[in-house]
């Protein structure tokens, strides 16, 4: 359903010859917005477009040049414009508004010069249009994605940017911009949009101009370093890391450039500097910034990049093996759990699925996340995770898991042509973006079902199985197995979780208590 009709955005080729006069401009325009000359609406319109064409004489602005720059000198001029500035003072917000729409005019009739760099955009955005009804989105998500993709052709326009630079920059520029564009108005009056819908819709819209070959389709990555693209395709090829580990290695990277520049000239001074301005984090995420940092420098050392002293530069984070005990709850919660779980709606049919993966096989949310059709070998009963190492594992499919899986096939998934197994349940029916989902189900689970006490995450399924395991007297070792670790370092951890087994054994304290 389209309940506005849509703007058409022209770019006519410029005309050669002069723009006519004010007045024909102006009736011009007016009839252009089928605008009856005597309405108060006209008149509103007319007030501001003269002001604007008064001003641009003043200083010898031709309409031909006329750009985004010109028009913010035009709304912040101090008025004194014979005539005007009396109206001025009164709705300043509003007559910006006309002024914008009446450029987006002369662009559109080709009186100023505009080169996008593509060629017809009324298509896409109609084409577009249909792309989003087909996807059978709500009414208020889809007339999103319809305003915003306008919203971003009016913005790149009237920041004359070219459609062939768009990356991610761009787009966060777009998020942020203060918006005064001539679209998206309710009678005459802004209305804003959320930075996070911009964006979203935003990269939506040039997915599809991408995908349709209208805009290249591999990002332009000049604004990435190229030591660090070096080395995260290397991370990639010869470590296996995945992606979401390359996200993560990207990110951190990249907070602490600007304070270091070109790997050559780095010292220790300026790493320990820029170390300690990111103190504050929790140890954790320090540490793997440590981590991340010396794998990074250790790398630019065997391509001769930087020095190999500075490898000693990286401070170290204290931090104790084994210090803390895994957070667990107890079997008769995890069954508590699992029996909350309603099958009523197909999205809750999905829940009990995803419930019952983590809790009788212990994955992580990423597996799950990661998970495929074809991971699950239906006729020998197996399901094949692939972990943080990409090194895939098959674990036999326990049966009431196989059940809630088949359950979920049969009749809660979307019927569509992706191939990840669990999919968002509201259109357009993507995977999840990411593991917080999932914690977001095991958190809706627990509130439904009334259950108490459960620490947040969906960790605590694989925690608990290890540690319920161990308790009931399985080895390790085969904890280890269980939960493919690659190292039984890891495993250890468990360990010391049989509290009372531990007491059991404690010995008294010498000599008296010290208080
Ligand atoms: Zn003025
Ligand atoms: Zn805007």
């Amino acid at each position: 359903m389209r309940t506005r009709s849509s703007l058409p955005f022209r770019a006519a080729p410029l005309r050669v010859e002069d723009p006519p006069s004010h007045g024909t401009l102006l009736t011009t325009f007016l009839s252009f917005l089928s605008l009856d000359e005597k309405s108060g609406c006209a008149v509103l319109f007319g007030a501001a477009v003269r002001h604007f064409l008064h001003w641009l004489d003043l200083h010898g602005i031709a309409i031909r040049t006329i750009d985004d720059q010109a028009v913010r000198r035009f709304e912040k001029h101090r008025c004194r414009c014979h005539r005007y500035s009396a109206q001025q003072a009164h709705y300043k917000a509003d007559q910006a508004a006309r002024v914008r729409r009446f450029v987006r005019f002369l662009e559109d009739q080709g009186y100023v010069e505009v080169d996008d760099g593509i060629d017809d955009l009324p298509r896409h955005l109609a084409d577009y249009s249909d792309a989003i009804d087909r996807l059978q989105l709500a009414d208020g998500p889809a007339q999103a994605y319809r305003s915003e993709a306008e919203h971003f052709v009016a913005w790149l326009r009237m920041a004359r940017r070219q459609w062939i630079e768009i990356d991610d920059t761009i787009i966060d520029q777009y998020a942020a911009h203060d918006c005064r564009c001539p679209v998206w108005r309710k009678r005459g009056k802004l209305v804003a949009t959320g930075t996070k819908r911009r964006r979203r819709c935003a990269r939506h819209f040039v997915e599809f101009l991408r995908g349709r070959g209208v805009i290249p389709s591999v990002e332009p990555v000049a604004n990435d370093d190229p030591h660090m693209s070096a080395y995260l395709a290397w991370l990639k090829r010869h470590r296996g890391a995945t992606d979401e580990t390359i996200r993560r290695y990207r990110t951190d990277i990249r907070r602490l450039m600007p304070m270091l520049g070109e790997p050559s000239q780095w010292d220790a001074t300026a790493l320990r500097s820029a170390f300690q301005r990111r103190s504050k984090e929790t140890p954790g995420s320090a540490s793997l910034l440590v981590t991340i940092m010396r794998s990074y420098i250790r790398f630019l050392v065997v391509q001769g990049k930087c020095r190999p002293a500075l490898l000693y530069a990286v401070p170290s984070v204290q931090r104790y093996r084994l210090s803390t005990l895994p957070r667990h709850v107890d079997p008769d919660t995890i069954e508590r759990i699992i029996a909350a779980c309603p099958t009523g709606r197909p999205v809750e049919v999905r829940d009990k699925a995803i419930i019952l993966l983590l809790a009788r096989l212990g994955l992580r949310a990423a597996d799950i996340q990661d998970m495929r059709l074809n991971d699950i070998d239906w006729r020998s009963g197996h399901l094949t995770v692939k972990g943080k190492t990409r090194r895939p594992d098959r674990l036999p499919l326990p049966q009431d898991v196989g059940d809630a899986i088949l359950a979920y096939l049969a009749a809660a998934r979307p019927k569509t042509a992706e191939e990840h197994l669990f999919l968002r349940a509201q259109a357009p029916f993507r995977p999840f973006r990411s593991s917080a989902e999932i914690a977001g189900i095991v958190a809706r689970t627990c509130d439904r079902g009334g259950i108490e006490g459960v620490p947040t995450g969906s960790h605590i399924f694989r925690h608990s199985l290890a540690t319920n395991l161990l308790r009931a007297g399985a080895g390790l070792e085969s904890v280890g197995t269980i939960l493919r670790h690659s190292s039984p370092e890891t495993t250890a951890i468990y360990a010391k979780v049989d509290l009372p087994m531990l007491m059991k054994i404690a010995q008294p304290w010498p000599g008296e208590p010290s208080c």
